[in-house]
């Protein structure tokens, strides 16, 4: 395959094509599509030649094929200094433990423990080589919205890189105090942090709305600006996420768990789609699925929507103990519905048509064979970490929880191949949570407190970038409505503009 045949497309007219760098600069499509790569059916991984690879090299292999027009040493460069640096605190970047009769894929032992981290180490390296390669002569603005983990794991990507604005919007009431505490706290001198009326859906989709709206688009061009997102619409953010399916399946292989070419569950704590649907692109390119899982919260729309083929947002909006799932319009749900419907752009614009005028859209669920799907809800979430704690003396966030008690409603479903659960958070992280999971409710005692009694009581360490939020200065202390959100930009840019 030439260089020139492999393009992105975009899930709302396969005509629009891009090479991989101009996607990754963009973010979403001008048509409000996603872009995907043409080319997934033709990549297939040798699963031989991979399977010994430390992840800096694994890493290296995977995106290759997919990042088109980026040359070796440019890509080489990215991974070295996002995979190579001592940014994760363990040199494998994540680990593979054993729970009870089930393994946990540890994402969260980067920079600002969330497994969010995978790939925002990386982005900031990718979006930077993308405008050189482009010959852009402009400053990035990264606009994120985040139900929590997104936007801390973006700053810390992102501060200080040169030629780059970051903002990150969070919905006020919809994160967890030491979530919160991360994001305000984030020093560098191109950092903008807002909080913002509303829950999550309404920030992703004003944001949306502001990649949609060409009078700011244009208004940022003539100062020299140019758009771009590090949400997981973005597929510079996707790539990287594949990577751990292969590596935590060979690592399995590594431990005598597994032979190679058998297959594997996985289960995915899901909210936007993006976690899950890298997930379905590893499948895609060879690596031995036997079902991918979508677990979900109380707010379980996706559960809904694989068992009826219904995606119904007429329903009620659940704040949870898992703030990084309370989401209703998962994104990356469309790239999936793309390969599904035949990659049938008409089609998905129809669908999501539908969705933004009548709440919903419904579709043959016998299309999705190796997706599973399950909810939690809040009693069974906090049950949970009680009972992996009292089992295993492992703590888990309230994320994994949900996918672990998934597990346990789905167990007879999995045949018997090796279940894999992804740990997408570190559980100090929600120390509040996963503290009443186990131990009587402390009195008088904030967050931070709490953090330090589980950690006592437990004996397990909290990670470095956990410690010590309490005594951080506070740094950002915007606050808007959803309509404001683009002025925010303009005055933070000191861009004059018509009111
Ligand atoms: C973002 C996030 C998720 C959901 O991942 P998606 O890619 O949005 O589906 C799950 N758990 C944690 C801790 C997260 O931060």
């Amino acid at each position: 395959m030439s260089k020139l045949e492999r393009n992105y497309i975009s899930t709302r007219d396969i005509n629009n094509k891009v090479q991989a760098s101009e996607c990754i600069i963009q973010g979403l499509a001008e048509d409000g599509g996603l872009y995907v790569p043409e080319f997934l059916d033709k990549i297939k991984f040798n699963l031989e030649e991979l399977k010994n690879l430390d992840y800096p090299e694994l890493a290296y292999t995977i995106l290759k094929p997919f990042l088109t027009d980026f040359s070796e040493s440019e890509l080489e460069s990215c991974i070295d200094s996002a995979y190579k640096s001592d940014l994760f605190d363990t040199p494998n970047l994540i680990e593979v433990t054993e729970g009870n009769g089930v393994y946990f894929m540890e994402l969260w032992h980067g920079p600002t423990a969330a497994f969010k981290d995978m790939a925002l180490t990386i982005l900031p390296y990718l979006l930077t080589t993308s405008v050189k390669l482009n010959g852009l002569n402009k400053d990035i603005i990264i606009l994120t919205a985040t139900s929590g983990d997104t936007g801390k794991a973006a700053l810390e990507g992102f501060k200080d890189v040169p030629n780059t604005q970051i903002f990150v919007y969070y919905p006020k009431e919809g994160v967890s105090i030491a979530q919160k505490r991360q994001m305000i706290t984030t020093t560098g001198n191109n950092t903008h942090v807002i909080s913002v009326e509303g829950n999550f859906d309404d920030t992703q989709n004003s944001v949306k709305e502001i990649f949609n709206d060409s009078k700011i688009k244009s208004l940022l061009n003539e100062n020299g600006f140019r758009l771009s997102s590090a949400n997981s619409i973005n597929i510079g953010r996707l790539l990287p996420q594949i990577v751990y399916y292969f590596y935590s399946y060979f690592e399995l292989v590594r431990q005598n768990k597994l032979n190679l070419g058998d297959k594997v569950n996985f289960i995915v704590p899901s909210g936007n789609f993006g976690d899950i649907l890298a997930g379905y692109y590893a499948l895609k390119t060879g690596l031995p699925v036997n079902k991918l899982v979508c677990a979900s919260n109380k707010n379980n729309i996706l559960t809904d929507f694989f068992k009826t083929g219904e995606y119904n947002l007429n329903r009620e909006f659940y704040k949870t103990t898992s703030p990084s799932m309370d989401i209703l319009i998962s994104s990356n749900l469309e790239r999936l519905l793309f390969e599904k419907l035949g990659r049938d752009s008409e089609k998905v614009t129809q669908l999501m048509k539908d969705l933004k005028t009548n709440g919903s859209y419904k579709i043959n669920p016998e299309l999705f064979g190796e997706f599973l799907a399950e909810y939690a809800s809040e009693e069974e979430v906090l049950k949970t970490i009680n009972n992996v704690y009292k089992e295993s003396n492992i703590l888990i966030d309230p994320h994994t929880a949900v996918g672990q008690a998934v597990y346990n409603k789905l167990a007879n479903q999995l045949d018997e191949d090796p279940t894999i659960i992804l740990s997408t958070a570190n559980p100090y992280k929600f120390s509040n949570t996963v503290y009443k999971s186990i131990f009587p409710n402390p009195e008088n005692l904030d967050e931070f407190e709490i953090q330090e009694l589980l950690s006592e009581k437990t004996g397990i360490d909290i990670p470095e970038p956990l410690k010590n939020l309490k005594n951080k200065d506070i740094k950002h202390t915007l606050n808007t409505t959803k309509e404001k959100m683009k002025e925010v930009i303009l005055n933070e840019l000191n861009i004059n503009y018509e009111k």
